[in-house]
């Protein structure tokens, strides 16, 4: 008989592992889903980008893979929206390059050079921007983007109709069981307690607060805990309701692609059901250091009394500074954004996901699928695939294995220099609470 097995977090990994393992099941019942409010996931939101270019091949193929599924695939292609990306660069080769050295190894490149100076007048929404301090560009008409929300939902009822059992609550924590040796299962927050064979932790940005009792208890190195392989890290978003014939000039792919604008972020265009224009302040990252009952810090996406749409005035400032005065000011120079959001991600120094059994010998049966890296929402289609053959132990080949493995010392030293700058949020806070210590988790 198939083990019985939990998944922590409706997100993009949980989802994907879920729909993958129900397809694989002949008694999906047997297959727990737990989440609170799966609209606090990185995976829920009105649109992430789906895109081809990496600077790694097994990068590239991977999200070629997906990305055939966002077309084909009849679950989730109408949430696909064709609109191609504009990349912007400061210096004179960057990431171009490389991203079009592994697309012409592949034998298929469709990038072509922009001058910068005929942005503006290429795609007519772009009018008015200004794209004076950038060396280089691209276009590759291939990228596109999802309404996330939409396409997670979707995705997720699949594995529904299949039989798997959706839990909606909060795991408090994982129960070890001392006569067992090993996680026996969850504690809700509000008491209800779930046993099974197996547990997949994909809880995204939250996974190193759910482990860290856990590696309390097991008195796990620092060196080795989670929050060395991943941390929580976030980037804020602006959403700007535009009236309908905005909508219809910017949704139109010939006057409007998704623009990268350098460093700093990027734009995503509305469509006709969503009449959203979208800016991520992509530059600015942030990370939250809490202190544990252990007295540890781990970083953590949870700010006690303020929720992901309360965003402090530096950043709306930054915002303004670096993006909405430059880029389509024509659409929002002047106006009220409908929305801010603070949207949180597991990070990995060397941007891989991190899919793979724990290492530590008595937690054998618990499974880590995490390190989205602000680019894991493409994957939701065939990350799972991967997952479920760690969850049975078997091989995705020595490339993927030692890619999404969990990294060694040397491993980790060698990506040192891969982990994001970020900017501590008690330091963006409007009092400037900058000096107050660590919050307690
Ligand atoms: C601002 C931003 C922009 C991005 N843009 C892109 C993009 O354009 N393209 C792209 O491919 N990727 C993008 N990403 C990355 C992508 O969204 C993430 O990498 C991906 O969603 C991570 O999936 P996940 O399953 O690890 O986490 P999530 O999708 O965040 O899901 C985690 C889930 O765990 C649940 N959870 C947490 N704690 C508990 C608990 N105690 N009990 C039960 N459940 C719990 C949460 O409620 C949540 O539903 C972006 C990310 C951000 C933040």
């Amino acid at each position: 008989m198939d083990p019985t097995i939990i998944i922590i977090g409706a997100g993009t990994l949980g989802t994907s592992t879920a729909v993958h393992l129900a397809h694989s099941y002949s008694d999906p019942s047997r297959i727990a889903l737990i989440d609170p409010d799966p609209d606090l996931a990185a995976a829920r939101d009105v649109n992430r980008i789906i895109r081809t270019d990496y600077p790694s091949k097994l990068y590239c193929d991977l999200a070629n893979e997906a990305l055939h599924a966002w077309f084909w695939d009849l679950r989730l292609q109408r949430f696909f929206h064709k609109t191609g990306w504009l990349v912007l660069d400061e210096e004179g080769v960057g990431r171009g390059e490389s991203v079009r050295r592994v697309f012409r190894e592949r034998g298929f490149d469709r990038t072509e050079d922009v001058a910068v100076g005929d942005a503006g007048s290429r795609w007519e929404g772009l009018r008015g921007s200004e794209f004076g301090r950038f060396q280089r560009a691209y276009f590759n008409p291939e990228v596109g983007w999802v309404n996330a929300k939409q396409a997670t939902g979707a995705f997720l009822d699949d594995a529904l109709k299949r039989g798997i059992r959706r839990v909606k609550g909060r795991v408090a924590e994982l129960v070890w069981s001392e006569e067992m040796g090993k996680v026996e299962g969850v504690r809700l927050q509000d008491g209800r307690i779930f046993t099974a064979d197996k547990i997949v932790l994909a809880a995204g940005a939250w996974t190193s607060g759910l482990l860290s009792p856990i590696e309390d208890r097991l008195a796990i190195a620092e060196r080795d805990r989670l929050e060395r392989q991943a941390r929580a890290t976030a980037v804020v978003s602006v959403y700007y309701k535009l009236a309908p014939e905005e909508v219809h000039r910017l949704a139109n792919p010939d006057n409007m692609p998704i623009v990268v604008y350098g460093k700093q972020g990027e734009v995503i265009p509305p469509s006709v059901n969503q009449p959203l224009l979208k800016y991520n302040l992509s530059g600015l990252k942030i990370t939250n250091s809490v202190a544990t009952g252990s007295g540890r810090t781990i970083s953590s996406p949870t700010i006690p009394g303020r929720d992901q749409y309360d965003v402090p005035t530096y950043i709306k400032e930054q915002f303004e500074a670096d993006m909405i005065s430059k880029l389509l000011p024509e659409y929002v120079r002047g106006r009220k954004p409908d929305h801010y959001r603070i949207c949180w991600d597991s990070c990995t120094s060397t941007e891989d996901l991190l899919m793979c059994k724990h290492p530590h010998e008595k937690l054998d049966n618990l499974f880590i699928a995490a390190g989205g890296s602000f680019a894991g929402y493409k994957f939701l289609p065939n990350a799972g695939t991967y997952m479920v053959n760690v969850i049975h132990g078997k091989s995705n080949g020595s490339e993927k294995d030692r890619a999404f493995g969990w990294k060694s010392q040397p491993d980790l030293d060698a990506a040192a220099k891969g982990w994001i700058q970020c900017r501590e949020w008690r330091d963006l806070q409007d009092d400037e609470t900058s000096s107050v210590p660590l919050a307690r988790l």
